[in-house]
């Protein structure tokens, strides 16, 4: 439909009237910034995904989160976040996401929640089981026919993620070469 200058002036000035009388915009916009987040805390934190390690900000209501941000005042990131980090608010509320221990014992079918007291312990004790049935002091090295110290467990590997930052690797690969384990890796997306 087309609009004359006139009427569209005319009704640009009804709306401010509107404005002015109620001191409150006629229609406020749903997804304006400071409607989105007035009255609620933010916090800042830094992305769990990658190790360029992005600033965020987390807007909070009564405990919940309710926006997720890139933080415009972050060094590295000046606010932009990549797709992974822009959906980070799902992390917080997804109703998929597992919140509790389920275990399934061999040859079960069925998963039961457990406590993380008890799924610590079992780790714990799956892992010392399995250290002492594959430790390996000594091996044969076939070049030379000769026996060498190694003191090994070829039983398990660990894995790193790229959300771990400097001083967690270190003590990550300080514990597994602790265990004597060789096998450990890094994968981005852990
Ligand atoms: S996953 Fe994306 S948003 Fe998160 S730290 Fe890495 S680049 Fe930044």
């Amino acid at each position: 439909m087309a609009i004359s200058r006139r009427a569209f002036l005319k009704g640009g000035a009804v709306a401010a009237g509107a404005v002015a009388l109620n001191n409150t915009p006629a229609e406020a916009s749903a997804d304006a910034p400071e409607t989105r987040i007035k009255g609620v805390k933010s916090s800042t934190t830094i992305c769990p995904y990658c190790a360029v390690g992005c600033g965020l900000l987390v807007h909070t209501k009564n405990g919940k989160v309710i926006n997720i941000e890139g933080d415009p005042n972050h060094p590295i990131n000046e606010g932009a976040l990549c797709s992974k980090g822009s959906s980070l608010f799902q992390v917080a509320n997804n109703e998929r996401r597992l919140q509790k221990v389920m275990y399934r014992a061999p040859g079960s079918d069925k998963f039961v929640e457990k406590s993380w007291d008890w799924a610590l312990d079992r780790i714990s004790q799956r892992m010392k089981e399995t250290r002492d049935k594959s430790f390996k002091i000594s091996e044969l090295n076939k070049k030379d026919n000769k026996e060498y110290v190694v003191n090994r467990t070829e039983g398990m590997a660990f894995f790193g993620g790229a959300g771990l930052d400097n001083e967690e690797c270190y003590l990550w690969t300080k514990f597994s070469r602790a265990m004597g384990i060789g096998q450990l890796e890094h994968q981005a997306r852990l």
